[in-house]
């Protein structure tokens, strides 16, 4: 039987958590985001390791990094991405300072630690390890962390994309953020794999009512009309659609339950009436 790799080759940090300390104790909150020395660091390290990796930005402040490994051509290029920009933390409402980066009962503590610093470091080593053993990889494997993902993406993903779209030729597929985390179901634990995000349903409301002047006590205005309807919505469930995704989801689930959790019925909710599934959230605003 031939010998395991090691699990972190030199050229490597140590270890991931050790690796995900230090990304932790860049404090990259934004705003501002002050992506710099965190993107710098990593960028150091992949070129020590000799990986071919550059900065690019609309501001050095806030730049992005792209690394590539060469593949042999066979597939097109897998792309991995993340961001090393947090959302802020208040330090009085942790139990843990935010940018330590403390192990505690063998967890790291800290802000981005799941969101995304842990995925950066998983991904940061997955990259540093097939160059480290000079992996055969099918296709190219690019590396791309950005800034400014939790405010609109300005200066990281519109930047790329609208100045740097060459960088990106070919990708099929692209490993990014992750909001499925396992989780413990009957005696079975699962490992959900995310292929969507949320969207947002955006919904226009016009009210109209007769004017009043402010100094007289009127009835029924614009106002009290709208605020029944903010307590229709909130009074309200909004209706559940299944997408194809979920609904297989659900049921991988629940052929891999015993009965009576594994009864697919409660696991396939049909949606609510008054809406069809194709009018699902991402569509663009409609009036009511
Ligand atoms: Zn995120």
């Amino acid at each position: 039987m031939p010998t395991p790799s090691p699990i972190v080759p030199s050229g490597v940090p140590h270890q991931i958590a050790e690796l995900l300390q230090t990304l932790i104790r860049f404090d990259t909150t934004n705003p501002p985001g002050n992506e710099r020395d965190c993107l710098s660091y990593i960028h150091r390290l992949l070129t020590e390791a000799g990986c071919d990796a550059q900065l690019v930005g609309r501001s050095p402040e806030r730049p992005n990094l792209i690394a590539r490994l060469q593949g042999q051509g066979d597939a097109p290029p897998l792309l991995l991405q993340g961001h090393v920009d947090v959302v802020p933390a208040d330090p009085r409402e942790w139990q843990h300072p935010p940018f330590e980066g403390r192990i505690v009962d063998g967890y790291v503590w800290g802000r981005g630690a799941l969101d995304m610093k842990g995925g950066i470091a998983m991904m940061l080593t997955a990259f540093l390890r097939a160059k480290a053993e000079a992996l055969p990889l099918p296709g190219d494997v690019i590396l791309a962390l950005v800034s400014d993902e939790e405010r609109g993406g300005e200066y990281g993903a519109r930047y790329l994309v609208e100045s740097q779209g060459r960088l990106f030729q070919g990708v099929h597929y692209a490993i990014g953020e992750f909001g499925g985390f396992s989780f413990p179901l009957g005696n079975r634990r699962f490992y959900p794999i995310m292929v969507p995000d949320k969207q947002i349903c955006v919904l226009r409301a016009t009210v109209r009512a007769h004017g009043e002047h402010g100094a007289f006590t009127g009835k029924d205005g614009a106002m009290a009309q709208l605020a029944r309807v903010l307590l229709q919505l909130e009074k309200h469930r909004m209706p559940v659609h299944v997408t194809p995704a979920a609904r297989r989801m659900l049921l991988a689930i629940a052929s891999n339950l015993p009965f009576p959790q594994g009864n697919p019925v409660p696991a396939t909710p049909e949606p609510a009436p008054g809406r069809p599934d194709s009018q699902a959230a991402g569509q663009p605003a409609q009036d009511i």
